[in-house]
């Protein structure tokens, strides 16, 4: 097709917009987007209220171990420690799992945890450490605010941190391709 007799179509029989229809539907716009983010900041609000991390953050609870402006480290609620030296690594800023995490927010907050395990190696007597986090009720997620488990181990110590379940790879390859797709999409 030649520039010439190529031809934008027209939109016949509609009524052509006025700037007063412009404003009025910039204006709608603007109110609805304002109502979502009120929405959003409400129900944040409501999570935190509810939310037994961002209670013991707030109040400085005394079990908190270590905290900076971007995260706190304390050992887990009630009885969960599976060893001493097992400890949490809880973003100050409530975000349900990693996948409501900013990118920003990600980075800063596993850029702690990689300090955290470098700073322990380097000084105590702990020399390897198991990472686990749960994001999603899938995924076995108790508590609703993004943390990360730190379980610091030492040579010998005697423990198997290592999940075992019942698979025996039945469809390991086809998944993986599906998954290689994806990630690349
Ligand atoms: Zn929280």
């Amino acid at each position: 097709m030649s520039p010439e007799n190529f031809r934008i179509p027209r939109r016949n029989g509609k009524r052509k917009k006025t700037e007063t229809d412009l404003s009025f539907a910039d204006t709608l716009r603007v109110m609805l987007e304002d109502l979502k983010s009120k929405l959003r900041t409400a129900y944040i609000e409501k999570v935190k209220g509810e939310c037994v991390f961002c209670k013991m953050i707030e109040e400085e609870n005394q079990k908190i171990i270590y905290q900076n402006d971007l995260i706190a480290v304390f050992p887990p609620l009630k009885s969960g420690a599976l060893k001493e030296g097992h400890l949490l690594v809880v973003p100050r800023k409530h975000s349900e799992d990693i996948f409501e995490m900013e990118g920003s927010e990600a980075e800063e907050y596993f850029g702690q945890i990689k300090d955290i395990a470098d700073k322990l190696k380097e000084k105590s007597r702990y020399s390897g450490v198991n990472i686990l986090s749960a994001n999603g009720k899938e995924a076995q997620q108790s508590i609703r605010h993004m943390h990360t488990h730190l379980i610091l181990r030492e040579n010998d110590d005697g423990y198997d941190m290592w999940p075992k379940t019942d698979y025996k790879g039945q469809s390991f390859k086809e998944v993986n391709k599906e998954l290689s797709n994806l990630i690349k999409d």
